[in-house]
This record gives C-alpha cells, sequence and structure tokens, in this order.
C-alpha cells in the first residue's frame, strides 16, 4: 500500500501535468484533500508532506479533528457537505471557505455570523449542474438573482462554483458539465463584477480531475486518491 505521502505526490504531479496540457499557469490548481471518514493522524501525514487544505463533509466530524490538530499553524479547512441551516455558526466559525452554500437563507446565516474579525468566510455556490434530484446545489437559473444578493453580504467573499457532476455520465457529458460551470462563472463575472472575486472553480474528484482542469478547475477536491479507498457506507 502507498502511503499518504506518496498519493499526494501522484495527484500533485497529476495536477502539475494537467495543468500544463492545458496551457494554464503553473500553480493554478489547488488540491484540496477531502478527508471525510479519516482519523487526524492520516491528515498529521499529509500535513507533513505538506498539505495545508482540508474539505470535510460532516460537521461534528470535522469539529474533532479540527480540534486533535490545533497544534498544527496554518491548517486550511474547507466546508463541503451539505448544510443544515441550524449548523451556520459552528462552519463560520471553524472554517475558512464553505464549498457548498446552495440557498439565500444559509448565506445570509453565515455572513451573520462570522465574526468581522476572521475576515470574510470564503463561498463557494453549489450547482446542481446535472439537475439530478437526489443532489444538493441550486439550478444555474437561480444563479443571478443569488449572486447579486449574496454579494452585498458584508462577512463573505464571493469566490466562485462549485459542481459534483454525475459521474456516470459519458467523458464527453461530463467534460460538457464541466465547460458549462465554467461557462456560468465567466457570465456571472461579465455581469455582477462587485459581487465578489468569482475566480474560483471547485470542481474535479479522483476519477476526473484531468477533465476538470482542462476545462478551467481552480480547486480539485481529492479524496481517494489521496488517503486510499473509503470504508462503505454502513
Ligand atoms: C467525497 C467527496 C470528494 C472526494 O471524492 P473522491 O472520489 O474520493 O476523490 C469530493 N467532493 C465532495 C463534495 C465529496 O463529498
Amino acid at each position: 500500500m502507498s502511503s499518504i505521502a506518496d498519493n499526494i505526490g501522484s495527484v500533485t504531479r497529476r495536477i502539475q501535468k494537467a495543468t500544463l496540457q492545458a496551457g494554464r499557469e503553473p500553480g493554478s490548481v489547488h488540491l484540496l484533500a477531502v478527508s471525510k471518514t479519516r482519523p487526524a493522524e492520516d491528515l498529521r501525514e499529509a500535513i507533513a508532506a505538506g498539505q495545508t487544505a482540508f474539505g470535510e463533509n460532516y460537521l461534528q466530524e470535522a469539529l474533532d479533528k479540527i480540534d486533535a490538530l490545533a497544534d498544527l499553524p496554518d491548517i486550511h479547512w474547507h466546508f463541503i457537505g451539505p448544510i443544515q441551516s441550524n449548523k451556520t455558526r459552528q462552519i463560520a466559525a471553524a472554517f475558512s471557505w464553505v464549498h457548498s452554500v446552495d440557498r439565500l437563507k444559509v448565506a445570509r446565516r453565515l455572513s451573520e455570523q462570522r465574526a468581522a474579525t476572521m475576515g470574510p468566510l470564503n463561498i463557494c455556490l453549489q450547482v446542481n449542474i446535472n439537475e439530478e434530484d437526489s443532489k444538493a446545489g441550486c439550478g444555474l437559473e437561480e444563479l443571478p438573482d443569488l449572486v447579486s444578493e449574496i454579494g452585498e453580504l458584508p462577512n463573505l467573499s464571493l469566490r466562485g462554483l462549485m459542481a459534483i457532476p454525475d459521474p456516470d455520465q459519458p467523458e464527453a457529458d461530463l467534460r460538457l458539465s464541466f465547460r458549462k460551470l465554467a461557462g456560468a462563472l465567466k457570465d456571472l463575472k461579465a455581469r455582477h463584477p462587485g459581487a465578489g472575486p468569482l475566480d474560483t472553480l471547485s470542481m474535479g474528484m479522483s476519477g476526473d480531475l484531468e477533465l476538470a482542469i482542462a476545462e478551467g478547475a481552480t480547486w480539485v477536491r481529492v479524496g481517494t486518491d489521496v488517503f486510499g479507498a473509503r470504508p462503505a457506507k454502513s
């Protein structure tokens, strides 16, 4: 079995190669190590290998790890799971990014509950890009209104869009899904220039990060290929 450090090395090389092949600037794509279900010791290994950004889906599990790793400086926590609106206070206090905002109510609460002294919370709007019934995320058609309202919230920095396209679709369709998200970001940037940096596309996971980078991803969220296969959900 390869070590977490080895895995980070090979994922980093994949990212570099895909970035180069896409003719994009070196360093323009960041690795978010998705550490859901992983014990804090695994994260320590990743941190020792130089990884600083971790994505977590479940709030209580994340808070436990944040606490366990509080001795380490400069770790950035990204929340990437579904958000219940009664959990926003803890999310606003413990994370530097939230990739999975999909409605105004949650954005308003995160802004109200973020301490101004911490600096703005970076957020992405999650888009249900393949309009799957089972998936979180807003529709593409909701984006203009959401962006103009969220752009006014003082303690949020609207960084961009996130999506989890249906991984079972043919590669050409998957690519098209990434391209659609990139196109949506470009439109928003043109139409709502004051709403926030709008410089981020959070898309691509272990199986499709190359495709996502070819279409403009700036954060790839990688779990399995960093930490190994997750145990099946019971
Ligand atoms: C689990 C998860 C990932 C990582 O998926 P892998 O296929 O293990 O790389 C990425 N994004 C989100 C939102 C996830 O929940």
